[in-house]
């Protein structure tokens, strides 16, 4: 089986220690580890957390650098690919592909003219936000803690980390598990944001964003008739964690023909769960997942060395368990093709 993760942190991982590569290491994604659990192609987000690296757009670049550096040293077994046709030739040249993404938007420091700089560096994929406010909009979970308009110029500075109140993301929804915690949508810039990165060919991710953005970023896929995707995202019906989809959420996800990447991270497959994902949760979201919104939204965003959760599937190399639950609980062949890679494939076709 083939398979596309739309959300990996394995170059987070790196640049904390120039002494480990992505061919062969201890975390949970590798080269090595991709090829033999069948890999057809693997997201690598540039993730950062904006407190520890304030100079957001520097260090952002300092990755990307990086992940070009590993691209190159794997040249033999993987390749970057920009649109789908790349991942067509990858494959035929006998190639996995890496698609770099970027997990944080305010890398673009409020700057429109920063989106085409990655786009330049090779990035096809924004998450809007990660858990802070930036420029572009609110995380999910996110209270407003003063009346003060949005500076968009040094907006982040006013996010501590005790604004995201983990406890709180499972109390803060409502019966219908529509957050209310703010009305606070896209910003101004977040709207011109999406817009540029449809325009160019980049795909919109909106894990990680409040409601209120979700419902903006619909709204401009409606418009441009282009998907979008949340790359990393559950099911909230079944865990009522604010980073998860309401099922209003998963229907419009699936109305613009976007996906969701199921999330294998303990935090957002289980309530009170200790911190082991067992396959079965995620075989309960994906049947919810399925029931809501179609076979059709349905993908993979693994969250690999993102997460703090042991996992089942211990890494990139086991994802054919995967197949073998679905197997077991009766999903047809093309149903788990269109899961492990068919509909993130449609998605970067569309888009890219
Ligand atoms: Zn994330």
């Amino acid at each position: 089986m083939n398979f596309i993760d739309l959300h990996c942190d394995t170059i987070y991982q790196l640049m904390k220690d120039e002494n480990i590569h992505l061919r062969e290491n201890n975390l949970t994604v590798s080269v090595e580890k991709m090829l033999k659990g069948g890999y057809l192609a693997q997201v690598f987000a540039l993730f950062f957390d904006i407190d520890e690296h304030p100079d957001r757009f520097n260090w952002c670049n300092k990755m990307a650098e990086r992940f070009h550096n590993e691209m190159e040293k794997n040249k033999d077994k993987i390749a970057i690919a920009k649109n789908y046709d790349d991942i067509i030739k990858n494959k035929n040249d006998n190639k996995m592909s890496a698609i770099l993404s970027i997990e944080e938007g305010g890398a673009l420091e409020g700057k429109i003219e920063n989106l085409k700089h990655f786009y330049d560096l090779g990035v096809r994929l924004i998450t809007l936000t990660w858990n802070y406010k930036n420029e572009i909009g609110y995380p999910h979970c996110y209270k407003e803690t003063t009346k003060n308009e949005i500076d968009n110029q040094h907006c982040y500075k006013n996010i501590t980390k005790n604004e995201i109140d983990y406890q709180d993301c499972y109390k803060e929804t409502t019966k219908n598990n529509i957050i209310k915690t703010s009305s606070l949508g896209l910003t101004e810039f977040g709207v011109e944001v999406v817009q540029n990165m449809q325009n160019l060919g980049m795909i919109v991710d909106v894990s990680h964003l409040n409601d209120e953005g979700f419902q903006d970023v619909y709204e401009l896929s409606q418009k441009s008739n282009k998907p979008f995707v949340a790359s990393h995202s559950n099911a909230r019906s079944i865990t009522n964690h604010s980073r998860n989809l309401s099922d209003d959420m998963i229907k419009k996800l699936a109305q613009t023909g976007g996906v969701m990447g199921i999330n294998f991270s303990s935090d957002f497959l289980k309530e009170n769960e200790e911190d082991y994902t067992k396959i079965e949760y995620m075989i309960e979201h994906i049947n919810h997942i399925k029931k809501i919104g179609g076979i059709d939204v349905i993908a993979l965003g693994s969250d690999f060395d993102g997460i703090d959760s042991e996992v089942e599937i211990k890494d990139a190399s086991q994802m054919m368990k995967l197949y073998d639950a679905l197997k077991k609980e009766k999903y047809t062949e093309e149903e788990i093709e269109k899961i492990a890679y068919k509909n993130a494939l449609r998605v970067i076709k569309d888009t890219l």
